[in-house]
């Protein structure tokens, strides 16, 4: 008697749950923003010029546009400050709704989210102290002790190198932000970052740092060219579509570069 009503209770909440999965289409990401009457933003402030604390509040490149893309959808934003190696997990777990921080379009990210088009191109840098005349390539970092942001391009190359021998001996240890990192160079030895974060660590700095584009001893580059892209949810095209409207229109009238100077100026002007 009792598991033929365990069994007829089964029957009726499989039916229930049926005939609620047919009335109503699953809403979007986009819907479900839009609900919500807020876009969640995952980013890492400290990264200047495209995320960073001024005046207690995240500010830079990425938040003016997804300032922008909130606006397009009619919601307000919220930021969520976290650390970077967690941002891309949190877009595909559905904890926020979308990551910009300066993130690059990568073949492996690619495969738990989607991209927005990219909207900057940027190249692996190297900051050393000013008067270091040791770290002239790539190679001259075997053997040394070596700051990257976890989790980011910068962490995966050093990483490859130090385990395929090239960095022999070489250490690398992932800081908050490459700003923290660069302010404790003296404890390291090279600080490795994306190029435009990396000329504002020196501009901030300019008599102790100096930096330059990582190159192999025989001048070819030493990593890739990277292209920044926003990170959301795979499957949510109507969102992704509404990021790339924005970006074509910041990029076309000239937006994006604006902030760029605008914030890289602001963050020059900060304790260094
Ligand atoms: N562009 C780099 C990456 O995506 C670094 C980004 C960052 O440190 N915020 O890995």
């Amino acid at each position: 008697m009792k598991s033929m009503i365990v069994c007829l209770l089964a029957v009726v909440l499989c039916i229930g749950c049926l005939a609620g999965c047919g009335s109503k289409k699953a809403a979007s990401p986009l819907d479900k923003i839009k609900d919500a009457g807020k876009l969640t933003l995952y980013t890492e402030a400290g990264f200047a010029p495209y995320e960073f604390l001024y005046n207690n509040e995240v500010v830079g490149v990425d938040i003016e546009i997804m300032k922008e893309v909130a606006k397009e959808i009619g919601v307000e934003l919220v930021i969520e400050d976290v650390t970077f190696d967690t941002i891309c997990a949190s877009v595909k777990a559905g904890k926020c709704d979308v990551g910009a921080a300066g993130i690059t379009i990568t073949e492996e990210r690619k495969e738990s989210i989607a991209f927005s088009d990219p909207y900057t191109s940027t190249a692996q840098y190297v900051v050393v102290l000013a008067d270091n005349n040791e770290i002239a390539t790539v190679e001259d970092l075997a053997g040394k002790d070596i700051g990257v942001q976890q989790g980011t391009t910068s962490d995966f190359m050093i990483e490859d190198l130090i385990n395929d021998g090239t960095l022999a001996g070489a250490t690398s240890s992932g800081y908050t932000a490459p700003a923290v990192a660069a302010a404790s160079i003296g404890k390291l030895d090279a600080v490795v970052t994306d190029k435009l974060t990396a000329e504002t660590i020196v501009a901030n700095n300019a008599e102790k740092y100096q930096c330059f584009k990582l190159v192999k001893a025989d001048g070819s580059d030493a990593a890739e060219v990277e292209a920044y892209g926003i990170a959301v949810p795979k499957n949510s095209p109507d969102l992704l579509e509404t990021v790339n409207k924005v970006l074509e229109r910041l990029l076309a009238d000239g937006s994006i570069a604006a902030w760029e100077e605008k914030y890289n100026g602001i963050a020059k002007g900060l304790e260094g």
